[in-house]
């Protein structure tokens, strides 16, 4: 396949805990030779830097708390105005409220953007249950595994280094109903938003990993 031209949009990708929507995120990425942005990496980087926001950062996370909106959108603009993004970037994970949106459409406007395209993965909620209560990370390297999706070659084992596969504490069965409960509640505004805005592509993310991304490629070959 010949390497995709730059989109000179934002895409956003969305979507429930166990969608796929990462591994799909880093494909559109690499294809299209976007930055793959993630809060999380820009915290990181922050802190690390002792940058002012990162400094104001450290203490909230340190406590375990939710870095305010405020903090994560100065961080979110400055990294979208670096160079490597004026051609567009991949977000995975954010926006995830309303008011995130709104301000992130300003800072594109300002960028001259315009609106996100906004990919919106739909996967059946059993589906997703089962993606979940499968996952099992490797102690060792932090490779991810799905017993039943993504099996080891033996079991409990990771394939590059024999380390430990172990369940995340948040993707046990009984925890799971009330993450996805909390995705739908805060996200609803967000697509409706989207959707309202005409930018919103409904992804379905129940299919093997091969077939999600033509999906994928596909509606971005369609807003190019
Ligand atoms: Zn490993």
């Amino acid at each position: 396949m010949p390497a995709a031209r730059g989109l000179r949009r934002a895409v956003i990708f969305l979507g429930p805990p166990g969608a796929g929507k990462g591994t799909q995120a880093k494909e559109v990425a690499q294809r299209y030779g976007l930055p793959h942005l993630s809060t999380g990496d820009m915290l990181r980087d922050h802190v690390g830097r002792g940058t002012s926001l990162g400094r104001r950062a450290r203490p909230i996370m340190e406590r375990g708390e939710l870095v305010p909106d405020e903090i994560v959108l100065g961080m979110v603009e400055e990294r979208v105005s670096r160079p490597d993004c004026a051609n567009g970037f991949v977000f995975d994970g954010f926006p995830r409220t309303l008011p995130q949106a709104e301000r992130l459409d300003e800072i594109l406007r300002r960028r001259d953007l315009g609106h996100p395209l906004v990919l919106h993965f739909v996967v059946d909620a059993d589906r997703l249950r089962q993606r979940l209560t499968g996952r099992r990370t490797c102690s060792v390297g932090g490779e991810i595994y799905n017993i039943y999706d993504r099996p080891p070659k033996v079991d409990g084992r990771c394939d590059n280094d024999g380390g430990e596969l172990v369940q995340r504490s948040d993707d046990r069965e009984e925890v799971i109903a009330e993450r996805l409960a909390a995705y739908k509640r805060q996200t609803r505004p967000l697509v409706d938003y989207y959707r309202g805005l005409g930018v919103l592509r409904d992804v379905d993310g129940s299919g093997e990993v091969s077939a999600v991304t033509r999906a994928v490629l596909k509606i971005l070959t369609q807003a190019d």
